[in-house]
């Protein structure tokens, strides 16, 4: 038995990927303390206005960091996967992962058609959670008043 040879097109994507790692916890760490910054500023803020702007502006970045803490979740996952001689083949069905993805996203943990699959089925998943809480919001508003009216008088 002789160990699998580390091709040249994993070792570069072993670079890539650590490449994109670092720039990634670069933006993370930009990010974070541009949010820290507004969030100071929204507390001396007295304008509506502004701090409406202010608040959308870091709602953005918060969805920004959102988003990039899972492609890093991605990514480190991926360079394990590389380690582990596992890269390159979908974690949902077995089957290698088309190179020409793997060079658009170097990280893709499933092949094309089980991503796919995974996306629809993430968005039926927050579909159902959201008309899940705006049931659970109207059952609340119902039931905000009368449990206000039948509340026990301090003792
Ligand atoms: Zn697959």
């Amino acid at each position: 038995m002789t160990a699998m040879p580390s091709t040249p097109v994993y070792t570069n994507i072993r670079r890539i990927l650590e490449q994109q790692r670092a720039s990634l916890l670069a933006a993370l760490h930009h990010d974070v303390r541009e949010t820290c910054a507004e969030t100071v500023q929204l507390g001396d803020e007295h304008d509506p206005l502004d701090v409406s702007a202010v608040t959308a502006q870091t709602d953005i970045r918060v969805s920004l960091i959102n988003s990039r803490t899972r492609t890093l979740a991605a990514i480190d996952a991926a360079l394990m996967r590389l380690r582990e001689g596992r890269y390159g083949r979908c974690e949902s069905c077995g089957e290698p992962i088309a190179d020409a993805r793997l060079r658009v996203v170097p990280f893709a943990l499933r092949c094309t058609r089980c991503e796919d699959a995974k996306e629809t089925a993430d968005r039926a998943e927050r579909g159902r959670g959201m008309l899940a809480r705006r049931l659970a919001d109207q059952r609340h508003a119902s039931l905000s008043t009368p449990v206000n009216v039948h509340a026990e008088p301090p003792h």
